[in-house]
């Protein structure tokens, strides 16, 4: 008997001490300081300052950091938990998260010499906060497209362009961005280099008003013949388009992440609301009717969920997860959309204002399908693993 227990394997969602107590951590943290911000932040579009500080003390912005950095030294799996549990309560703090962690601190620990890892691990760790700049204007699905210039100059190089929609570009002060070394090579010409925000000929542009998210600065870059060391080549001349492909395919787990978050957080909402509400002279949650459409909620968020820690486990274990990743954004993704429209609905015309939280989580539900590789480009993913 004790020999099947021993060899009995875990579910997906059974979390080790360590993780329950690091999700713990972060719950509390969402609920007594984020949770009394989210909607002042939605109004201002922007972070407070003093949240993201408190993310760097409490080791969420450095999660894969090794230690000997000052980082905080656990596993994929782990950032995973972190984006889920903030995304509950306000999916824009939880980019800044994710983006730090399964980007941009991904890239440097895969890709980057023990020198660039030196010079800026302990800045990630401790106080700067990092962005991932490969779309442009007229590349964004077709991400190899781009035309964001590096030309060689003495012991480094010289780069010019623009590229946009990058998440944090106002908070961050290190930047990998993606650009050619020669347009001709197509994506063999494509090369990563970390970039700092006091380069010479940097500078961060416009700043997008959107639909949801409003907190988390989605900005241009714009680059007028910055000077980059040889130092900062992250990876090698003309693999960039490896580096971009391989952090991506990690990133879009966190996105997932992003999303079970936001949709339990919606449901979580929702539960609380249907038992108080009453209407012909009831609570709606005796209703059957609105019993089964939590039901259908909770299915979609649990089969959404198992997808995310699925990959990424399998990705901390060393295994193949590039399909389950794409399978996991996508249906994450679309159930959060799914989840974020029902609650609404449940919440009648108060769902519709910003008197409760589903307003706004069902604003940010959308970014879903759309970062990080949409829909479709996740079915081509997918796809390609069917038809050869
Ligand atoms: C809030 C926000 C934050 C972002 N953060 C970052 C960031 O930090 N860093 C970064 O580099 N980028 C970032 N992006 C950019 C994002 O990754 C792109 O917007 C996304 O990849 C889609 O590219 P696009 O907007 O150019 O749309 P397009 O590529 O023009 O796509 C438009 C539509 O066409 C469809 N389509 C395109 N090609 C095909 C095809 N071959 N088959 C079928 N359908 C197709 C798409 O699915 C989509 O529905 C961000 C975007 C937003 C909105």
């Amino acid at each position: 008997m004790s020999t099947v227990l021993t060899d009995a394997r875990p579910a997906l969602t059974t979390l080790s001490e360590q993780e329950l107590l690091f999700r713990e951590a972060v719950r509390d943290f969402a609920t007594s300081e984020v949770a009394p911000r989210v909607m002042a932040m939605d109004e201002a579009q922007e972070l407070d300052p003093a949240l993201v500080r408190q993310l760097f003390e409490l080791g969420l912005m450095g999660v894969e950091i090794p230690d000997v950095y000052g980082g905080t030294g656990a596993d994929f799996f782990t950032s995973v938990l972190v984006v889920e549990e903030l995304s509950r309560v306000d999916p824009s703090i939880a980019v800044l998260v994710d983006v730090q962690n399964t980007l941009v601190i991904n890239a440097i620990l895969r890709w980057a010499s023990d020198d660039l890892k030196s010079r800026y691990f302990p800045r990630l760790a401790t106080d700067t906060v990092g962005a991932y700049a490969l779309s442009e204007a007229g590349s964004g699905s077709d991400a190899f497209a781009l035309a964001c210039r590096a030309t060689p100059d003495g012991d480094g190089w010289r780069l010019s362009g623009r590229k946009m929609w990058i998440t944090n570009g106002r908070e961050a002060g290190i930047y990998i961005v993606f650009a050619t070394v020669d347009p001709d090579a197509g994506y063999k010409g494509i090369t990563a280099f970390v970039v700092e925000q006091e380069f010479d000929g940097f500078e961060v542009g416009k700043k997008e008003d959107k639909l949801g998210i409003r907190a988390s600065s989605t900005t241009e870059l714009v680059l007028d013949d910055v000077f980059v060391p040889v130092e900062n080549v992250l990876g090698e001349v003309g693999k960039g388009y490896k580096v971009a492909i391989e952090t991506l395919n990690e990133g879009r787990i966190g996105i997932g992440a992003q999303m079970i978050g936001l949709a339990q957080g919606a449901l979580d909402h929702t539960v609380r609301y249907v038992q108080e509400r009453e209407q012909f002279g009831r609570a709606i949650a005796s209703f059957q009717g609105v019993q089964f459409q939590l039901a259908e909620m909770a299915t979609d968020i649990e089969a959404a969920r198992l997808l995310v820690y699925n990959a990424a486990r399998l990705k901390d274990a060393g295994q193949p997860f590039l399909t389950q990743a794409a399978m996991a954004k996508l249906f994450s993704s679309e159930a959060a959309q799914r989840v974020a429209s029902r609650c609404i609905d449940l919440f009648g015309g108060y769902g519709f204002t910003k008197e409760y939280p589903v307003e706004k989580l069902y604003r940010d539900a959308k970014i879903g399908t759309i970062y990080e590789g949409t829909s479709n480009m996740q079915k081509q993913t997918i796809a390609k693993m069917l038809v050869k």
